[in-house]
């Protein structure tokens, strides 16, 4: 009689591993459906970071789920604290594995897995950390690793025999040699995120980011996005931001709140400067020595114009020191 076709859902970040791990279940004959999450935080420009093409590579029905303001709640206060910068990862994980139990109780799928290697990452993927996400996405020895299973307690796919044992693998730590050689051996050529990680992991991001949460109770992606681009500044209650581009200075004007005003240095080439809080004689005065400095014109007295809606006012500033710029910088 013909075995029954198991399901399973990946979590499939786009990533060598989780790549790997689809590659390893489909070849065991269950099918396979994936999930990807995009975060506010993601390094790559393109949505999904590469999982789409793996999935249409493989030909299984991928689902891409963006997380937003619930996601940045946790980010802000995540239960298992911070690894180096501002990565929750222990959080971001428990998260992003109870929209997943959701989805395979969706979807009909036996079990889900991921691409998780034993001690590849030291926040999240130490024997711990893999237990306490478990434990918290309820899902207590229900998450196969393909990549390391053999190190680990047996799960229930296991135990019910719904994959083969002896196709799961043994890989542990930060050596991604054996990781590379089997996708020379499966053929898979084209990783886009070889290893992962997103902009919280990133020093100078989680200084932006730990300034935002300080000094604003609320964030929103628009925030986030921000956080993104410019040179960052922080004058008490005042937020600066200075293009570094022609590209930054246009995303800058449309991501300019209504309250904001914006900053150019007349005469010459020019950042847009964003003036965030309340709007002081020295705030504007800081903002428009900011927008001085980055400007082409390297020496006296620099004439910069700005505005609400539109650059109405004038002001005349002296091109500040590079100390002083420093003591601004957000970092
Ligand atoms: S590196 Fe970023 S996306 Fe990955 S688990 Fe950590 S917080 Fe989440």
């Amino acid at each position: 009689m013909e075995k029954e076709k198991v399901k399973a859902l990946a979590l499939l970040s786009g990533g060598l591993d989780s790549t790997l791990a689809v590659k390893l279940i489909l070849d065991q004959g269950i099918e396979v459906e994936a999930i990807n999450f995009v975060t506010p935080f993601c390094l790559c420009k393109k949505g999904g970071c590469g999982a789409p093409e793996v999935a249409e590579k493989f030909g299984i029905p991928l689902k891409i789920v963006s997380l937003g303001g619930e996601y940045l709640r946790v980010i802000r206060k995540p239960k298992y604290g911070y690894g180096r910068n501002m990565n929750p990862c222990i959080d971001c994980r428990i998260f992003m594995l109870k929209k997943a139990k959701k989805y395979a109780k969706e979807i009909g799928a036996a079990f889900i897995f991921t691409g998780e290697v034993l001690d590849e990452r030291p926040m999240s993927q130490h024997l711990k950390a893999l237990h306490i996400i478990e434990e918290e996405a309820g899902l207590k020895g229900k998450i196969l690793r393909p990549l390391s299973a053999r190190l680990l307690p047996k799960t229930e796919a296991e135990k019910k025999g719904l994959v083969d044992e002896s196709k799961l693998l043994d890989i542990r730590g930060r050596s991604r040699k054996r990781q590379i050689a089997l996708a020379k051996e499966f053929g898979i050529t084209d990783y886009p995120c070889p290893a992962g990680g997103c902009l919280l992991t990133y020093k100078e991001f989680a200084a932006k980011l730990r300034d935002l949460f300080r000094h604003k109770k609320r964030i929103s992606l628009r925030d986030v996005r921000l956080l993104k681009i410019g040179r960052h500044f922080r004058y008490g209650r005042n937020k600066i931001v200075v293009g570094r581009n022609k590209e930054e200075n246009e995303v800058l004007l449309r991501l300019k709140a209504q309250n904001d005003y914006f900053f150019e240095a007349q005469g010459c080439g020019s950042p847009i400067t964003l003036l965030q809080g309340p709007k002081t004689r020295q705030a504007v005065e800081q903002a428009a020595k900011l927008t001085a400095y980055y400007s082409d014109q390297k020496t006296g007295n620099v004439h910069v114009k700005y505005g609400r809606e539109k650059l109405e006012k004038n002001i005349s500033v002296d091109r500040p020191s590079s100390e002083e710029v420093e003591q601004l910088r957000i970092k």
